[in-house]
C-alpha cells in the first residue's frame, strides 16, 4: 500500500521507522504510541500513516481515515484500560491550538481525573 508521508516531518519518521516509539497499537493506516512527555498517567497520541496537517485536512481529504482515526481512539482507549474510567481525546490545530506537530494526531489522556479546565 502507498503511504503518504513527509520526509522532515516527526511523526511521518515514527511511521517510517526512523524514531522510536513505544507503539501501543498498529494497522495497516493508523499507529498509537505514548507521548514522550505524558501530560497523564495515559497519553497516547493517535495518528493516520498518511501526512495530514491537522484534522481538518485529514476529514476534507479522507473522510474514510478520519473515521478511521476516531475508531481507533476507542481502541486504543479500551487497550489502556481506560473506556469504563473515561478519556480526554483532544485534536490541537495550529499556533493558538498548541500545534506544535503538524501531522494530526489525536491526544488520548486518562487514567486519573483530569479536571474540567478546557485551557490552562
Ligand atoms: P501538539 O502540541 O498537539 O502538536 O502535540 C505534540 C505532542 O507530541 C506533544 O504532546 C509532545 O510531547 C509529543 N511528542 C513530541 N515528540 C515526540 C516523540 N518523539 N515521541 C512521542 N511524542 C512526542
Amino acid at each position: 500500500m502507498m503511504l503518504m508521508t513527509s520526509p522532515d516531518c516527526l511523526f511521518c519518521r515514527i511511521v517510517r521507522g526512523e524514531i522510536p516509539a513505544t507503539i501501543v497499537h498498529s494497522t495497516a493506516k493508523i499507529i498509537a504510541f505514548r507521548d514522550i512527555a505524558p501530560k497523564a498517567p495515559v497519553h497516547v497520541l493517535v495518528i493516520p500513516r498518511d501526512h495530514h496537517a491537522d484534522v481538518a485536512a485529514l476529514a476534507e481529504a479522507d473522510p474514510a481515515l478520519a473515521g478511521a482515526l476516531l475508531a481507533a481512539v476507542g481502541v486504543v482507549a479500551a487497550g489502556e484500560g481506560i473506556d469504563v474510567s473515561g478519556y480526554r481525546t483532544i485534536f490541537n490545530s495550529g499556533p493558538d491550538g498548541g500545534q506544535e506537530v503538524a501531522h494530526v494526531h489525536a491526544h488520548v489522556l486518562g487514567g486519573a481525573p483530569l479536571g474540567t479546565a478546557i485551557v490552562p
